[in-house]
């Protein structure tokens, strides 16, 4: 079992570290909130003051962070932990940012002597919670059998895509499928419960027939369809609206790169734009949320 530093303790982080600590491996801890870290204290991992005092004595490097500008900045600001780490010690950043910052951080550890990896995830709160993520994995062969036993105590699945960078080119894809099948199930819900559908009965219809989706599967947007769903919690935890739209972000710069026409994504980034202006909370909600630009005041009582 290893020494891994965890760094970005949230709604991914948090159990991504519980699943690491249930694994048997010996975990520092670190998040500017310190309520998360004490989180972790509790269930038996060490609380750092930094991300360089986390990673001191550590194998195995883990960020879980918002965006590129706070990766960039753990890794190569002020107080960076690359001045703390043991040699041979493995880099694993599992944010999503975009693919030409992971090849650039991937660049700069190399120059140090590091091997990193861009190892962003799938599968939402509730794979990290189950231990079935999926990884899509950019760097060397090498680094990336190393990584195995890590990243299997924390998923079900991991794909090495190709060298530095590619895994986050592998998400920013997967994200903007997973932008357009929330768009595209929210919509019909709503054509649905406008002609007089319940959202249940409609849910277990396609669930049953060609609409099925991941969506309709696990991260159903009408509230309490399915009790497990952000939906169901007033669209609290889950995966924020400002994530998505980053995401989103990160999908029309790669199209641009690659001059490939991309009407679906920039119709979805639109349409959570729009959702994130209608209110400011609106950001800090799941994803799911986009519910309400299509049925404001959703709720269960309406079809029972
Ligand atoms: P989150 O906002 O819940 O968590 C981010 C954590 O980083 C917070 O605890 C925050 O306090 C911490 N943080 C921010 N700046 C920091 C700093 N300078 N130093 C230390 N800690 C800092 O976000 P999340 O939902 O856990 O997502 C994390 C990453 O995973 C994002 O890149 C996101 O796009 C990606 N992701 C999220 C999901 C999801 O369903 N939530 C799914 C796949 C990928």
């Amino acid at each position: 079992m290893g020494n891994i530093a965890f760094v970005g303790l949230g709604n991914m982080g948090t159990p991504m570290a519980l699943n690491l600590l249930h694994a048997g491996h010996r975990l520092k801890v670190f998040d500017r909130d310190p309520a998360t870290i004490a989180k972790l204290q509790a269930a038996g991992a060490i609380g750092a003051t930094s991300a360089r005092n986390a990673s001191d004595d550590a194998q195995f490097v883990i960020t879980m962070l918002p965006n590129g500008r706070v990766v960039e900045a753990i890794y190569n600001g002020p107080d960076s932990l690359f001045d703390a780490l043991p040699p041979d010690a493995i880099l694993i950043d599992c944010s999503t940012i975009a693919p030409a910052k992971a090849i650039q951080l991937a660049e700069g550890a190399r120059a140090k002597g590091f091997a990193m990896l861009d190892a962003p995830v799938s599968g939402g709160t509730r794979g990290a919670q189950d231990g079935t993520l999926s990884f899509m994995v950019g760097g060397s062969a090498e680094t990336f059998g190393r990584a195995q036993p890590v990243l299997a105590a924390m998923g079900a699945t991991s794909f090495h895509v190709g060298p530095n960078g590619s895994g986050q080119l592998a998400k920013v894809c997967n994200n903007m499928m997973a932008a357009i099948l929330m768009v595209g199930s929210a919509e019909v819900l709503a054509l649905g419960a406008r002609s007089g559908l319940a959202p249940h009965i409609l849910t277990n219809i396609m669930r049953k027939s060609t609409g099925c989706n991941f969506v309709l599967e696990r991260w159903n947007p009408w509230p309490g369809v399915d009790a497990k769903s952000p939906a169901s919690h007033g669209y609290q935890g889950g995966f924020q609206v400002g994530l998505m739209l980053k995401d989103l972000g990160l999908a029309v710069d790669t199209a641009q790169a690659a001059g490939a026409p991309i009407p679906l994504g920039a119709a979805a980034r639109n349409l959570f734009a729009l959702h994130a202006t209608n209110g400011a909370e609106n950001r800090l909600l799941d994803m799911s949320s986009i519910q309400r630009l299509y049925w404001p005041n959703s709720s269960p009582a309406e079809f029972e």
